[in-house]
């Protein structure tokens, strides 16, 4: 990377500037496949540092990719130049106006945290991704993010006001609907009005490519909404205003059982007449791989069915409500149903199995590993039973597997499908390439929701004319010239298959520690359960969920089940070379894990760090002289049975200040 860069960020930005490799392998992933290790990490203090640092990155040519959660799961949110982490500093909500309905955000504001504050006015940010305890609003800008809610208050770029925004040449505007901030964007809209109306913004969850629609003169030359879903290839997001919605009163759950998902599908054209607030699908195969892990007790009771569509129905009284739920139900094909109020405790668990599908997912019944790539395909609704059922035979032809869920009412399709890619990568090119014609063919979008990143960019020819990929490129250009700008992405996309971070990795099979027997006894493929899903970054606690303590603590990405799981994947994969276990990175990323064992029971993957850093541990040490606390500590119970000899002595040692802080320090403790 370009000569002087770390040395010009750290006597020009005020936030912290990291090259180390601890915090080069955290960031060389987000929730996707990929791994492409950055130059420099950057958390700026504000929008002066944030504006320093693009400046410094543009005047050396060094791609800048910008960071909310990192929870893409295309691999968007990452890149090998300057990586800007705004979740840390950047991360308020600095004004509701509840009149107007709009609040004004930093780009690294979690969006659990803007719902809170919001709910005190009785409003809402309409979409909601299941990340949303994670998720920033700066990352659901860059990707479009939907969730289950879009069916009813529409995507991201329906619900942003005004952007705040730096471009590719350091230029800042306010985008909103006049396009005369950029130079020569009227006259490229001019030029371009045929392409843009008949292959941009045909259906609701077209997320693939740029969003171009939006800059025509009918849809109100919206130049903030045409800037969201750019992934941060055009301009980086300073500050936002977005709209938000009333809260919809009397929330019900109508559950309905079908005899398969493509049944469940074909329910949901006539289903969408009763303007449900969400319309969800989930297989029964996923309930499956929760019982196996959780225990039959971890599911509530669910109607009859292999598939399901959990449909969320709202009224201005409770009876309303009711009234309306129990006639959606009427007129669904199935009389298999189960209505809940939000009362229900088995409501929030419902909804809470649904959010944990990706992570869930990640998991086929057979025990299989499953990834992303494909994850997010959208068609109109009224093809989606056909397009599952194609679907289903493309991976039979494959013979792979995976769980299907998401947002049915939008047509848009999550799953995780069990390539064996840490065998043979090549399949992922050739799966996803038969999916992207398959999708196309049914009228789709590649993407639905989470972008296009590295897995979907290069595909963007299957679904877009050359006239219409010209016309994105022009749109590139217009703002970011140089291509410095979170390069590879949507315009000159880099090869899906490249910088994938399983196959570069080799097995670690057991020795004479861990058996490791749910993942073939590889330690390789146990730490990669880890998809980056992001869970241990959130505040569990009001699901009765402890995971992550040590990052509750500091805030700190080393100190989360995440941060850590990516250091232990970058030590299989050779990235800290022969000093692998016994890795300075590896030491500080274990350190402060209590190994209370949360993450065991709380992540949806299936992560124990517990177990792994316990494994790392015998490996770095066997046969080796441990660390003092490591005796003092791992040994209590033989201390605690000798202390039993004479515990005066202990008691009367211990009272005395000076000796129990030498006891302290000597045993590799905090006095
Ligand atoms: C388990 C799981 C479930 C998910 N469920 C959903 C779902 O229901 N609905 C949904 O829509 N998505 C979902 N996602 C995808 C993802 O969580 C969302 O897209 C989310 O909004 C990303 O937010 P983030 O802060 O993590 O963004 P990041 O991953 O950090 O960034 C996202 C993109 O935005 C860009 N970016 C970030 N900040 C800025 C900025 N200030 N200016 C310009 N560009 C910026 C990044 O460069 C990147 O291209 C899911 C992901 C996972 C892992
Ligand atoms: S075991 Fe470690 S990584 Fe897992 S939740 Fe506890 S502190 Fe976090």
């Amino acid at each position: 990377m370009s000569d002087g860069l770390v040395e010009a960020l750290r006597s020009h930005v005020r936030g912290e500037v990291f090259e180390g490799g601890l915090r080069r392998a955290q960031y060389a992933s987000d929730a996707s496949n990929y791994r492409v290790p950055p130059a420099v990490v950057v958390y700026p203090l504000d929008v002066d540092d944030l504006i320093t640092v693009a400046a410094i990155a543009r005047d050396r040519r060094t791609p800048l990719t910008l960071r909310g959660g990192g929870t893409s799961v295309a691999g968007n949110s990452i890149g090998d130049g300057v990586v800007l982490d705004l979740s840390v500093h950047m991360n308020k909500v600095l004004s509701i106006d509840p009149v107007a309905r709009t609040a004004r955000v930093q780009p690294g504001a979690v969006m659990s945290t803007l719902q809170r504050e919001a709910a005190r006015h009785g409003l809402r940010l309409g979409p909601d991704p299941s990340t949303s305890t994670r998720a920033t609003i700066g990352g659901m800008i860059g990707n479009n993010a939907c969730g289950p809610h879009a069916v009813a208050f529409g995507k991201m770029s329906d619900n942003v006001v005004e952007l705040d925004v730096l471009d590719g040449k350091g230029r800042r505007f306010t985008a909103r609907d006049d396009l005369s901030v950029v130079p020569r964007l009227e006259r490229f809209v001019a030029d371009n009005l045929a392409v843009i109306r008949t292959e941009f913004g045909r259906f609701g969850r077209q997320v693939s490519g740029y969003s171009l629609e939006h800059l025509l003169p009918e849809h109100g030359h919206d130049l903030a909404r045409a800037l969201v879903g750019t992934e941060g290839t055009l301009t980086t997001v300073l500050e936002a205003t977005v709209s938000l919605v009333p809260i919809p009163p009397n929330p019900y759950l109508v559950v309905l059982g079908y005899p398969s998902m493509a049944a469940a599908a074909d329910d949901v054209p006539q289903l969408l007449a009763h303007r449900p607030q969400a319309m969800e699908g989930l297989d029964a195969r996923l309930i499956e791989v929760v019982r196996q892990a959780r225990g039959a007790a971890a599911v509530p009771e669910l109607p009859d069915g292999a598939g399901w569509l959990m449909v969320e129905i709202t009224g201005q009284d409770a009876e309303s409500a009711m009234a309306a739920a129990a006639a959606l139900a009427g007129d669904a094909t199935t009389r298999s149903s189960r209505v809940l109020p939000a009362t229900d405790p088995d409501t929030a668990r419902l909804w809470r199995l649904r959010a944990d599908g990706a992570g869930l997912g990640g998991r086929t019944p057979a025990g299989r590993q499953a990834w992303p790539g494909w994850e997010d395909a959208a068609v109109p609704p009224e093809t989606l039973g056909a397009y599952l059922r194609d679907f289903a035979r493309l991976m039979e032809r494959h013979r792979v597997d995976g769980l299907v869920y998401g947002h049915f009412g939008d047509g848009c399709v999550h799953v995780r499908v069990d390539l064996p890619l840490e065998r043979n990568p090549e399949i992922l090119r050739t799966f996803t390439t038969e999916a992207a014609r398959l999708v196309t063919a049914h009228g789709g979008s590649l993407s639905g929701e989470h972008g296009d990143g590295r897995a979907r960019s290069e595909l963007l020819e299957l679904m877009y004319s050359t006239a219409a990929r010209t016309a994105m490129g022009q749109f590139k250009s217009l703002f970011d010239p140089a291509g410095t700008l979170n390069p590879g992405l949507i315009v000159d996309p880099v090869p899906l298959d490249r910088q994938l971070r399983r196959p570069l990795a080799l097995p670690i099979l057991r020795q004479d520690g861990f058996a490791f027997g749910d993942d073939d006894g590889d330690f390789t493929k146990a730490v990669h359960r880890c998809v980056g899903i992001g869970k241990c970054r959130a505040d569990n606690s009001h699901a009765g969920e402890f995971m992550c303590p040590s990052f509750q603590a500091t805030k700190d990405e080393t100190h989360v089940t995440r941060g850590r799981a990516r250091v232990l994947q970058e030590l299989t994969a050779g990235g800290f070379g022969r000093r692998s276990w016994a890795a300075v990175e590896v030491r500080d990323a274990l350190d402060l894990c209590l190994s209370c064992k949360a993450c065991a029971s709380d992540c949806p993957a299936g992560v124990d760090m517990a177990r792994y850093k316990a494994e790392v541990l015998h490996r770095r040490y066997r046969r080796r002289i441990r660390p003092a606390n490591h005796y003092v500590l791992g040994w209590l119970p033989r201390w605690s049975r000798l202390a039993r000899v004479s515990p005066r002595l202990v008691n009367a040692v211990s009272r005395v200040p000076m000796l129990s802080s030498i006891i302290l320090r000597a045993g590799g403790m905090d006095a």
